[in-house]
């Protein structure tokens, strides 16, 4: 989930109460949830709310964006406090003195941070349909002998079908992530107001599958 659907830009108390309220639920499933990082004007106060939901003992977890240059110094942070992370590159528009610009330094931090969540990380999540950085995840869990149960690849619902079978059928963790509900049109135009590569990258994957 979103803390700006939450009330995060209004009210940062505001949100957290809205959120305990789901994480209540999600207790009584035993479920985890999964706080979805938006950009860079909300990420430390993301970071804060998932700290305090998580020292109420709850099982929830952030989201880490390797497009961030502050993102090394998040991982080591959240590897010492033993949270459950999901690394993405990350979908904003963002001013270049917080991001990396390139796309190439973009790949080789989530190559690097995907390295240190395998050393230092608990069940951190790959949320990408790069193949290079699959294959990169994939090369390091080798490396240090991490069992296939220990980790997990995140993909889109309706992007890459065939390789999210092929990592399953490996013996790889695989999470889809589905949309739902009646508003998915508004939260798709949002993606593509945000950057306009998400509408390619959208209609990319649509047409390769
Ligand atoms: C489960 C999940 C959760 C996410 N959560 C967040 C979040 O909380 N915050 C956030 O900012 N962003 C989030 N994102 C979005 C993410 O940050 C990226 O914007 C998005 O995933 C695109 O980056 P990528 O790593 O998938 O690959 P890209 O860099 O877009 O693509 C790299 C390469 O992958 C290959 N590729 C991609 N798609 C295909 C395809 N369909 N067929 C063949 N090859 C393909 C191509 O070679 C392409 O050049 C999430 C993404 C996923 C999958």
């Amino acid at each position: 989930m979103k803390l700006t659907q939450l009330g995060l830009s209004l009210d940062q108390q505001l949100c957290l109460d809205n959120l305990f309220l789901i994480l209540e639920e999600a207790k009584k499933t035993k479920n985890f949830v999964r706080v979805d990082m938006e950009s860079s004007a909300y990420t430390q106060r993301t970071l804060d709310i998932v700290a305090a939901a998580s020292k109420a003992g709850f099982q929830v977890g952030p989201v880490i964006q390797s497009c961030l240059r502050r993102s090394q110094k998040d991982v080591e942070d959240l590897n010492r406090l033993g949270s459950r992370v999901r690394l993405c590159k990350g979908a904003y528009k963002e001013p270049p003195g917080l991001a990396f610009d390139q796309r190439r330094e973009v790949d080789e931090n989530y190559d690097a941070l995907a390295a240190a969540l395998l050393d230092g990380g608990r069940e951190p999540a790959f949320a990408t349909h790069d193949d290079r950085r699959i294959a990169h995840v994939i090369h390091c869990a080798a490396e240090r002998k991490t069992a296939r149960g220990q980790f997990e690849f995140q993909m889109l619902y309706g992007l890459r079908r065939r390789r999210w079978r092929e990592l399953a059928r490996e013996g790889h963790q695989v999470r889809i992530y589905v949309p739902y509900g009646t508003h998915w049109l508004p939260y798709f135009y949002r993606r593509i107001r945000e950057r306009k590569e998400n509408a390619l990258f959208v209609l990319k994957g649509m047409l390769s599958d």
